[in-house]
C-alpha cells in the first residue's frame, strides 16, 4: 500500500485552515470592483507572486482591446502553471477575480474581510474569492506534501467575469489557454453550494426592441404617432401571452433554483421619449422611439431560433393589428445553454470527492445564469468543465455576502481530492 497521499494532503489543509482564511480576506481587500474593473493587476501579481513562490511557472496576459480595457483599468489576467514529472493530463482551477459594486444595504464594511461566527463576509467572499483561495490552498497542499504527479496543475485568476468574461477566460480561450492539449479538465470554483458540482447552464438571449413613430408637439398628439404607446402594447403582449407561454416550458436540465426549471424573460431596462437625453427635463413631444432590453434565458430544449421567433413573431402580429406600429430588433448578446456530460471525468472525480469529504452525496445542479464555462466549451471545445466551490449561490451579489469558513476548507479538500484523482496519482 503507497503513502495515503490524499488522507495527508487533507490533514495539511485542516492544518493551514487559519493561512486559507487569511488569504480569502486577502483578496477580499483588493476591491476588483467591475464595472469598472478596478484593481485588476495588483490582485493578479497577488495571486502570480504567492504561486511563484512555489515554482509555478506565472504569466500575465491582459485583455488588450477587450470591452473597458485601457490604461487606467487594463484587464489583467494571471495564469500559474507547475508541470509535473513526465506526460499527463492538466488539471486547471478558473476563478474570476473581479467583484460586482458593493451596493447598498451592508451592515458591515464590504471590504474589509471581516470574521464573525465561522463565517467571512465581504463583497466577493462567496462569488468568488473563498473558492478561489480554497483552490490555491488545495494546489500547495498537493505540492508541499511533495506527491509526484504527471501532467500538470494549472491556476488562473481572470477578469470581467460578471460582465461577460470576454477580457477574460473569453479573451483566453480565443487564444488556446482552455484547450487540448494544453488543458484537458477544468473546475471553477463559482458559488454553488459547497456540496453541488455544476455541470451547466442556461442560455441566454438579450435582444433590442425599438418602437418607432413620429414626432409632433405634444398639444396636439393625434398629429404625431406615439412610440411609447407602441411599446406598452408590446409589454401587453409579453404580460398575458409570452410569459404564461414560457412559464409552461420546463426542462429535464436540474437547474436549481426551482423557479429557473422555466424559461423566463426579464425586461431589463426601458427608456422612451427626449427626457433621458435632456437631464430629465420634459419636452413637449409625442416621443418617436422607444427601446426596450430584454433578457431572454432558455432551455436546453428550445433553439435560438425559436427564441427569437417568439419574439418575432409577437412583434409581427402588433404590426397587422396596430395602425402605425413600426419596431426594429437587434440581438444584443447570445450564449447557448452548456451541459457536461453526468459522466464526464471531472464530473465523476468533484462528485465522489464530495461524497468522501462530506459523507453525503453529491447533487448536480445547472445554473440559471451563464458564467465562464461557456467560453471554456465554446471557444475552448473543452467539454470537461464544470463549476464547484465553496460560496452559497443565494449571497452571491447580496448586501452582508458571506462564505462559511468550514465550507472553504472542506472545498479545499474535496479540489485536491479531485486533482489527484484526474491526475491519476489516486485510483478514479
Ligand atoms: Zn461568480
Amino acid at each position: 500500500m503507497p503513502l495515503d497521499f490524499r488522507a495527508n494532503v487533507s490533514r495539511r489543509i485542516d492544518e493551514r485552515a487559519d493561512e486559507l482564511v487569511e488569504l480569502a480576506r486577502e483578496l477580499i481587500r483588493i476591491p476588483t470592483v467591475n464595472p469598472p474593473g478596478d484593481a485588476y493587476t495588483p490582485c493578479a501579481e497577488f495571486i502570480g507572486a504567492r504561486l511563484a513562490r512555489r515554482d509555478f511557472a506565472v504569466r500575465f496576459e491582459r485583455g488588450t482591446g477587450a470591452p473597458g480595457d485601457n490604461e487606467r483599468y487594463p484587464r489583467t489576467n494571471v495564469i500559474a502553471r507547475k508541470e509535473g514529472h513526465g506526460r499527463g493530463p492538466c488539471v486547471h482551477f478558473n476563478s474570476h477575480i473581479d467583484v460586482v459594486p458593493a451596493g447598498h444595504g451592508w451592515s458591515l464594511d464590504p471590504f474589509a474581510g471581516e470574521l464573525r461566527d465561522g463565517r467571512l463576509y465581504g463583497r466577493g467572499s462567496s462569488d468568488m474569492k473563498g473558492g478561489l483561495a480554497a483552490s490555491i490552498i488545495a494546489l500547495e497542499a498537493i505540492l508541499d506534501e511533495g506527491v509526484r504527479f504527471p501532467g500538470a496543475l494549472e491556476l488562473s485568476g481572470t477578469v470581467d467575469e460578471e460582465s461577460g468574461g470576454f477580457g477574460g477566460v473569453g479573451y483566453l480561450a480565443e487564444r488556446g489557454f482552455f484547450s487540448r492539449p494544453r488543458v484537458d479538465h477544468v473546475i471553477i470554483p463559482e458559488p454553488l453550494n459547497v456540496d453541488r458540482v455544476c455541470i451547466g447552464h442556461r442560455g441566454v438571449w438579450w435582444a433590442k426592441i425599438e418602437t418607432h413613430g413620429r414626432i409632433a408637439h405634444g398639444s396636439m398628439p393625434f398629429l404625431g404617432n406615439c412610440a411609447v404607446r407602441h411599446m406598452g402594447a408590446v409589454l401587453e403582449r409579453i404580460e398575458q401571452n409570452l410569459i404564461p407561454r414560457l412559464a409552461q416550458k420546463h426542462t429535464r436540465m436540474p437547474v436549481v433554483p426551482e423557479g429557473a426549471k422555466r424559461s423566463t424573460i426579464n425586461l431589463n431596462s426601458i427608456h422612451g421619449g427626449l427626457g433621458e437625453d435632456y437631464e430629465g427635463l420634459p419636452s413637449p413631444l409625442v416621443p418617436d422611439s422607444c427601446r426596450m432590453v430584454i433578457d431572454r434565458r432558455y432551455l436546453i430544449e428550445e433553439t435560438p431560433e425559436e427564441v427569437r421567433q417568439e419574439i418575432v413573431e409577437l412583434l409581427e402580429t402588433l404590426k397587422r393589428e396596430r395602425p402605425g406600429f413600426a419596431y426594429s430588433l437587434s440581438e444584443v448578446l447570445h450564449f447557448r445553454p452548456t451541459l457536461t456530460d453526468a459522466e464526464a471525468p471531472v464530473v465523476r472525480a468533484v462528485s465522489a470527492e464530495i461524497e468522501r469529504v462530506l459523507g453525503r452525496p453529491a447533487q448536480q445542479v445547472v445554473s440559471p445564469g451563464t458564467y465562464d464555462q461557456k467560453h471554456v466549451v465554446r471557444t475552448g471545445l473543452l467539454k470537461d468543465c464544470i463549476a464547484y466551490g465553496p460560496g452559497i449561490l443565494d449571497l452571491a451579489h447580496q448586501p452582508d455576502e458571506y462564505v462559511l469558513i468550514a465550507d472553504m476548507v472542506a472545498s479545499a479538500k474535496v479540489m485536491a481530492g479531485a486533482a489527484l484523482r484526474l491526475l491519476g496519482v489516486i485510483a478514479p
